[in-house]
């Protein structure tokens, strides 16, 4: 019932369009990539080529191009992924223009970590063809994705997303009725907003809970380094996103963030966050 997906279309480069778009590539996709910021387009070009070349593919290096205008790299597209910052009011305005660029059957998937496709669909006109994509980097260690609807979206799109998934790897996580954080994200939620307020209260170091996790659940890291390589300006959006859906004091998120947000101190990519990291890009 799915429809065939050959080419995609990545909005966005940074942190995780990358990955999404070294992952289509490596399960032999056609990919463009599409970026405001030229430099970023440098940087996603030599992750990606990189990817490919570590994992002897050569061949797919040349079925990815970089485009630093958006309607030439929606022409023929089947799907388009966005994966811009975590602001809505920027999504929506993203959504329109691919919208008025990308062809009329081409489903449009949003990667956001908090919204559901629904608060953003009002901004197109091909309402029954949007969907979350969800993926949770770093994708080939966590090969899973959240798929979800939004009010309008037909069966096709919905079947034609989960068929995509899987041939780029990765484990389709259907999400059944509209719910924010999607499956796993909505449990990790939980646990970051804990671990933040302990931080934030003073009842144990960021050390010290990153310890206990990394023993209680046996992964490599503790919520506090997750954080940091999520971003913080992303971890405050995604949390200020559950504030505002429960308006439960408890899932405000700490001042303390909002600070080291606003001192640009955004974890990995700008070398400090909790910890102190060497710059990415
Ligand atoms: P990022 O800041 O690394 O990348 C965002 C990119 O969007 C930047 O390169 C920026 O130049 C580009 N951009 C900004 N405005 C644009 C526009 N108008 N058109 C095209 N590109 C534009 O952010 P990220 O961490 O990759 O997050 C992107 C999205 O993915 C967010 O919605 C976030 O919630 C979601 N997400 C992030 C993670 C994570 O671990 N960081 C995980 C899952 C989902």
């Amino acid at each position: 019932m799915g429809k065939e997906i050959k080419k995609i279309g990545i909005v966005g480069a940074g942190f995780t369009g990358e990955q999404i778009a070294a992952q289509a590539a490596l399960h032999e996709f056609i990919v463009n990539v599409y970026d405001i910021d030229p430099k970023i387009i440098e940087a996603a070009k030599k992750y990606i080529t990189g990817v490919l070349k570590r994992k002897n593919q050569l061949e797919s290096i040349k079925n990815v191009a970089y485009y630093s205008d958006l309607s030439d790299a929606l022409k023929e597209v089947d799907l388009v992924i966005e994966a811009v910052p975590e602001d809505l009011e920027l999504k929506k305005e993203v959504f329109s223009q691919i919208d008025n660029f990308a062809p009329v059957h081409t489903i449009i998937g949003t990667n956001s970590s908090s919204y559901p496709v629904s608060k953003i669909e009002s901004a197109v006109k091909r309402k029954d063809k949007v969907l979350n994509l969800h993926f949770y980097p770093p994708i080939p260690t966590r090969p899973m994705v959240d798929i979800m609807r939004g009010t309008s979206t037909n069966d096709e799109t919905f079947e034609t997303g989960k068929i995509w998934i899987k041939n780029i790897g990765c484990e389709p996580i259907v999400v059944k009725k509209e719910c924010l954080g999607f499956v796993f994200n909505r449990i990790w939620h939980t646990a970051r907003r804990e671990a933040l307020n302990m931080w934030d209260k003073g009842y144990a170091d960021i050390e010290t809970i990153d310890l206990a996790w990394k023993i209680f659940t046996g992964m490599k890291m503790g919520p506090f380094i997750l954080m940091d390589g999520i971003g913080l300006d992303t971890v405050y959006a995604v949390q200020m996103s559950y504030f505002e859906e429960s308006g439960n004091p408890r899932d405000k998120p700490p001042d303390a963030l909002k600070q080291m947000v606003k001192n640009g101190d955004l974890g990995m990519k700008t070398g400090k966050g909790f910890y102190t990291w060497r710059k990415k890009k």
